[in-house]
């Protein structure tokens, strides 16, 4: 969290710019690449969303991803959102255990998408 240097309001670490008075925020070179990082599309939400909610620490969404019709939520709300919530709620310790999970969480998504193609090809063609 950052404060407005006008209104002294809170701003979330992915904006540039005051909720409260629309002022706009300098961030340094660091903040602006977590803000770009936080704002960033999740990649394992998108292919694996249940293991990526439990794995980013989002349990209620975890639990939700379980559900048939409301899994399509999570996965979508997780790909847009996902960073964020995840950064916010996810009690990490600095921002470097953060994003070392969340780059893992996208490489297991990849991981999970080939193994069911190769298991579907197996099947499929043998
Ligand atoms: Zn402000």
């Amino acid at each position: 969290m950052k404060t407005c240097a006008r209104c002294k309001k809170e701003v979330e670490a992915w904006n540039e710019r005051c909720g409260g008075c629309g002022f706009t925020l300098v961030l340094e070179p660091d903040e602006k690449r977590r803000a770009k990082f936080l704002r960033g599309p999740s990649l394992g939400a998108f292919l694996f969303t249940q293991g990526w909610t439990f794995g980013a620490r989002l349990y209620f969404w975890f639990l939700i991803s379980l559900i048939p019709v409301f899994g399509i939520a999570a996965l979508v709300l997780g790909v847009i959102f996902g960073r964020r919530w995840s950064w916010k709620y996810g009690g990490w310790s600095d921002w470097e255990e953060f994003v070392n999970r969340m780059r893992m969480m996208d490489v297991i998504g990849v991981v999970w998408i080939g193994l069911l193609a190769v298991v579907y090809f197996y099947f499929r063609f043998t």
